[in-house]
């Protein structure tokens, strides 16, 4: 597996930033959601690549499902079925970089139809075959959360509330 190294910025990753994991010999070592992603790799066959991200209307989306699942409006349905399909799985609120956090999230992505999963208070983990896959399935769950969100948000205020 290759990884980006801890304490990388996302939006301007280098060659530099991305180390070959288990590894050794660097300042940084790999990201602290090592864990997550390998879970993800050993339960998804088609996962070619996996990407984590912190998208604000992701992390929203994941207050407004109820029973550890949201299911997206479908006024832009071409990205809300590539993102989320008939419903996407959100994990519940553990700590980042948990062991525990990637056992959720492997045995959650295990029976998911969609491209990815909310970890709940966190943000989005998806996956494609290849990493343009896997960043359109980013764009594509964030951007079905925001426009979901401003279509139905009022509704979204008395959905969420369990933990
Ligand atoms: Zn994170």
């Amino acid at each position: 597996m290759i990884i980006s190294a801890s304490g990388t910025c996302m939006g301007c990753l280098g060659s530099n930033d991305l180390l070959p994991y288990p590894s050794k010999g660097r300042k940084n070592g790999a990201s602290s959601e090592t864990p997550l992603h390998l879970a993800l790799y050993g339960v998804r066959s088609d996962a070619g690549a996996v990407l984590h991200y912190h998208g604000c209307w992701t992390v929203l989306a994941g207050e407004a499902g109820r029973s550890g699942k949201w299911v997206p409006s479908m006024i832009l349905p071409e990205f809300a079925e590539f993102a989320a399909g008939e419903g996407i799985c959100i994990v519940r609120r553990l700590p980042p970089g948990s062991d525990e956090l990637a056992d959720e999230a492997a045995a959650a992505a295990k029976c998911n139809p969609a491209h990815g999963l909310i970890l709940r208070g966190h943000g989005g983990v998806v996956w494609g075959e290849t990493p343009e896959e896997a960043l359109f399935a980013a764009e594509a769950l964030e951007e079905t959360a925001r426009l979901d969100y401003l279509y139905r948000g009022r509704e979204w205020l008395f959905s969420g509330k369990e933990e």
